[in-house]
């Protein structure tokens, strides 16, 4: 194992942290700030019909949102950091050589990253509801009621350590590509966008067929933001339906944001005024 004293061991570590935080940066702005203009700026009166009801906001959430997402970034910075000496230490699992095992488990590794981490999800995430624990790592994330894109990183940094926690989790217990584990970041910060985008983007036969019952929808998310006491998965709506913590009406809600088309002919068809932000 290289010594603390090793150059190159630093620099690849202080490499680590540089590229994990940037890395993080470019996300934000481009997936949750993309999804932000584009949603709440851009188009909210032509998809107010798709709008998720709840608490207007007031002004000063996005202000607080983007500060919080700043400090998360930092630390899973110090994450990649934690994971990369792991790996040079050969603590982990995770893998280098693509061709050691190939395509068929690269594919596989990616539904079984979102499975363990929809799991490390619900369960850390239910614990930090407990209201010994509450205040100190979630409370932050719940004081956007009506949450957008930008509240997508906007966790307490203690939360934001558990958040982060995934990582180290995956590649102690499988052995995954490091390009893998790139793609299901992107992946996880998609689904997390999407659970906080304030507008239903799914059509209305997904909601009448079965898959309602396996993937999570922006309804889902919303509405534990509004009622915090349900829906507390990410990817899947497996746990919540198995533990009984989806909210009673959510299929209910569900159905109502996705009545009318994405984008109906005429903006008025769904009629709304697209306007959630209190003065
Ligand atoms: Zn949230
Ligand atoms: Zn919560």
């Amino acid at each position: 194992m290289p010594t603390a004293y090793d150059a190159t061991f630093l620099q690849a570590l202080a490499g680590a942290f540089f590229f994990g935080t940037f890395l993080n940066l470019l996300r934000y702005v481009f997936m949750a700030g993309t999804a932000y203009t584009v949603f709440h700026k851009w188009l909210p009166q032509r998809l107010a019909h798709r709008m998720v009801p709840g608490t207007p906001r007031k002004a000063a959430q996005n202000r607080r949102d983007i500060a919080y997402s700043m400090s998360s970034m930092f630390i899973f910075g110090a994450t990649l950091l934690a994971m990369v000496y792991a790996i040079k230490a050969g603590w982990t699992q995770m893998y280098m050589d693509f061709d050691e095992r190939g395509w068929g488990w690269w594919l596989a590794s990616l539904p079984i990253m979102l499975v363990l981490h929809d799991t490390w999800f619900y369960w850390t995430h239910r614990l930090m509801h407990h209201k010994k624990l509450f205040r100190a790592f979630h409370k932050v994330h719940h004081l956007s009621r009506d949450p957008t894109p930008l509240t997508s990183y906007a966790f307490h940094p203690l939360e934001a350590v558990v958040e982060a926690g995934i990582g180290p989790v995956i590649i102690f217990l499988l052995p995954v590509h490091h390009s893998a584990m790139l793609v299901f970041i992107t992946i996880q910060f998609a689904q997390n966008v999407m659970g906080h985008l304030g507008y239903e983007i799914y059509p209305s036969w997904f909601v009448k067929s079965p898959l309602r019952y396996i993937f999570n929808t922006t309804t889902h998310h919303h509405q534990h933001h509004q009622t915090f006491n349900h829906n507390y998965g990410l990817y899947f709506n497996v746990w919540d339906r198995l533990m009984g913590t989806n909210h009673p009406d959510y299929e209910t809600a569900l159905a109502k944001n996705t009545a009318a088309p994405l984008l109906p002919a005429s903006p008025r068809e769904g009629g709304g005024t697209g306007h959630r932000v209190a003065a």
